[in-house]
């Protein structure tokens, strides 16, 4: 009945297995595929059956937006709201794991018999097998809730070193399946990642912050869950730049000075490890290629600017602030401002409900990036990095233990460069919420990188932010 266990050693079947891409195969010295005959795979212990796994995978999509996730984390945090917390995770959760394990299965034989990726996929069938108790019957007893939180726990921690296995399996796979396949999957599967991850986690910094394990701290006001009510980019800079500054000082011996200038008490409500994942990736490229091009001496320069015409009240808030001259680009006369702005008034949201759009230049004067890798660097595994010191990043990533903040986001970021996953990762968690990431290449001189986040409604239901299937 559970047909779940992939063979135990790949059948020896090299002869029916030719190399599917024929312009990338392997040359004569390589055995094909390499070590096939070592991947084994540990059984799987899951105990969810087939049909079951069909069941919720056929179930239609239900969008997640962060208006959903500040619901359940709104005070008093007391059981009721807990209770409703892990309800709501686990409406949520088992569908998007089945929707993994069938992606998973859909990939080719060659991939889903690698060890690290068929190891991903026992993590999957593992998880959704321990979630089956909770999610046949409602969870009511605050008993119960303790359980499922452990449960959620060890679902975050098994799926934490996702990142680095699934990059060295399809390293491993990458002479014999479609490039572009393998991008598809990896883009559709990390983005899902995301978001389950955020329903996981949510609930438990909820459940945190509701027992005795916050009751010495002071309640936080600007905090539910995993999102910051005021979060400031600027200081997530700064935290990201004295983690990126110690691997520089590590490989390189230097580390690049930051300057941060523009809109620096620029707040908005977001989500601190997603800020974190991004800004640490893009600090480490733009560090990386300002230390080898020999142009250290150069600071990185950020600069933060808050988007004066998304969310109505913002934009009301900031034509009042524009002085008479400026006024002009609006065609509005002063009067005719002054009428207009009254007139949007009844309809607007309070100020501190806006959703802000806030958008980060991180310009460095690194030499850019050559013409020919243009093209590829929102691939997948593709980096410029030394191939071997590239190999040892994936090894060492693959120790991570996940536990820090930024190892939360599932890909230890501890090297400098390697895994050729920061851009395209990094546009992932921009674009998951409605932000995004665009580059500009002056080959020669320096790169900059456009990083826009789109805020979150600080007030529930008022802004419910873009919502995202997967
Ligand atoms: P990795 O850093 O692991 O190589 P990324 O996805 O972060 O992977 O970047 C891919 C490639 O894009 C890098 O290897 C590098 O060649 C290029 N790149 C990215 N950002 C910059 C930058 N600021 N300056 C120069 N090259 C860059
Ligand atoms: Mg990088």
């Amino acid at each position: 009945m559970f047909k779940h266990a992939l063979p135990h050693r790949v059948p020896a079947a090299r002869r029916y297995l030719q190399p599917r891409w024929s312009s990338q195969s392997s040359t004569a010295q390589e055995p094909f595929p390499p070590n096939i005959n070592e991947w084994s795979h540990p059984p799987s212990n899951a105990t969810i059956s087939d049909e079951e796994i069909s069941r919720l995978a056929a179930k239609p999509r239900q969008p997640l937006t962060l208006a959903d996730l500040v619901k359940h984390g709104k005070p008093p945090l007391n059981d009721a709201a807990l209770l409703s917390s892990a309800n709501f995770t686990l409406s949520r959760l088992p569908a998007r794991l089945a929707h993994r394990i069938q992606a998973l299965r859909n990939l080719p034989f060659i991939v889903v018999a690698n060890p690290n990726v068929s190891a991903i996929y026992n993590n999957y069938l593992h998880s959704l097998s321990t979630l089956e108790p909770f999610y046949k019957k409602q969870i009511t007893t605050i008993e119960e809730e303790m359980k499922f939180t452990e449960v959620m726990a060890d679902l975050v921690r098994t799926h934490s070193n996702t990142i680095p296995t699934l990059a060295q399996g399809f390293l491993q796979c990458r002479k014999y399946i479609d490039p572009m396949e393998v991008t598809r999957f990896l883009d559709q599967h990390l983005r899902a990642r995301i978001g389950t991850r955020l329903v996981a986690e949510q609930h438990l910094a909820l459940h945190m912050a509701s027992t005795g394990e916050s009751a010495l701290r002071k309640p936080d006001p600007t905090h539910v869950g995993v999102i910051d009510l005021a979060l400031q980019p600027a200081s997530i800079v700064r935290t990201c730049e004295s983690f990126v500054g110690e691997i520089c000082e590590l490989k390189y011996g230097v580390r690049p000075q930051v300057v941060i200038n523009g809109e620096v008490e620029a707040e908005f409500a977001h989500i601190p490890m997603h800020i974190e994942y991004i800004i640490t990736e893009l600090l480490k490229n733009a560090c990386r290629a300002t230390i080898e091009s020999g142009n250290e001496a150069h600071p990185i320069e950020i600069t933060i600017a808050t988007a004066p015409d998304v969310g109505s009240a913002t934009k009301l808030d900031s034509l009042r602030k524009l002085s008479v001259s400026e006024k002009t680009n609006y065609d509005f006369s002063q009067d005719g401002l002054e009428e207009y702005v009254s007139s949007q008034e009844a309809d607007v949201e309070p100020l501190n409900t806006a959703a802000p759009c806030i958008t980060l230049r991180i310009r460095d004067r690194g030499g850019g990036i050559a013409p020919d890798a243009l093209p590829n660097i929102w691939s997948y595994s593709f980096t410029t990095f030394n191939k071997e010191e590239a190999d040892a990043a994936v090894a060492e990533n693959g120790n991570s233990d996940g536990l820090n903040a930024i190892a939360s986001s599932g890909s230890n970021q501890s090297t400098i460069a390697g895994l050729g996953y920061g851009l395209p990762l990094g546009r992932a968690y921009a674009e998951y919420f409605g932000g995004g990431i665009s580059l500009q290449s002056m080959y020669g001189w320096g790169t900059d990188v456009y990083l826009t986040l789109q805020g979150i409604g600080k007030t529930e239901g008022l802004k419910e932010g873009p919502s995202v299937f997967d």
